[in-house]
């Protein structure tokens, strides 16, 4: 089972098809929340998701956007994004954000946005964070986005930490082999670690393996159309930088 894995689409389309025509032929796509947020087209990426069959759970941002108090935590650009998003959404937008839920389990894997512990809000950027939501896996695989990082936290019991970092650079395939494993594919539609190009990773659940993969994309013709939607700008010129 060939499954394209995607997380932090923040409304932008064009990065969920660059990646979707790169990924191929897939037996299923997992996201892993914030499909809105930040960009400029939520209805257009959940059309997108809805059409593709895609199976997933709720972030952060996708909470604030039912109305959720998760908008006081917003720094002000991402809170003004956010208000946008609130006011620009369809229903049927609404209703298919609502029925995600925070924790997922699909093929023997445990899905989150944040973390196993702190679904919505939880970031795993530290080895001890990191093995404490190892320990909480029911599985060996979570899978987890939020921090829009290309990543793979492992329990190693050789490492004084108990847990290996590995960074998901593209074409990388990393063995699963048996152990117990939280992968981020980074994020689609925002990636944060100096790369431009649209993150995914396609996970193989015969083979055991995950592999990081990049897409590039238009990205003026995105901060265009956040311009023209009012939407920030330091939103807009930080896709072209990839932080
Ligand atoms: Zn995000």
């Amino acid at each position: 089972m060939r499954i394209c894995l995607i997380s932090d689409v923040h409304s932008n389309l064009p990065a969920l098809d660059a990646v979707l025509a790169a990924a191929g032929a897939v037996d299923a796509i997992w996201q892993l929340g914030d499909v809105v947020g930040y960009g400029p087209d939520p209805d257009g990426v959940v059309a997108r998701l809805q059409e593709r069959g895609a199976v997933g759970v709720r972030g952060n941002h996708d909470a604030a956007a039912l109305g959720g108090s998760e908008i006081e935590w917003f720094n002000p650009d991402a809170r003004r994004a956010m208000e946008w998003t609130r006011s620009t959404i369809s229903d049927d937008t609404r209703a298919w954000l609502e029925a995600l839920p925070e924790h997922r389990s699909e093929t023997g894997c445990e899905l989150v946005h944040g973390s196993p512990r702190e679904p919505l809000w939880e970031y795993i950027t530290s080895p001890g964070v990191a093995r404490d939501n190892l320990k909480l896996l029911d599985g060996a695989v979570g899978l987890h986005g939020h921090t829009h990082m290309p990543v793979a936290w492992i329990e190693d019991a050789e490492h004084g930490t108990g847990v290996e970092l590995v960074r998901g650079r593209p074409g990388l395939r990393l063995e699963l082999g048996g152990r117990r494993v939280l992968l981020n594919p980074g994020s689609v539609g925002q990636p944060r670690d100096g790369d431009p190009d649209a993150a995914f990773a396609i996970l193989d659940l015969g083979a055991a393996t995950i592999e990081w993969h990049r897409a590039a994309y238009d990205i003026r013709a995105v901060q265009a159309e956040m311009k023209s939607a009012g939407l920030p700008g330091s939103l807009a010129s930080r896709l072209s930088a990839g932080l």
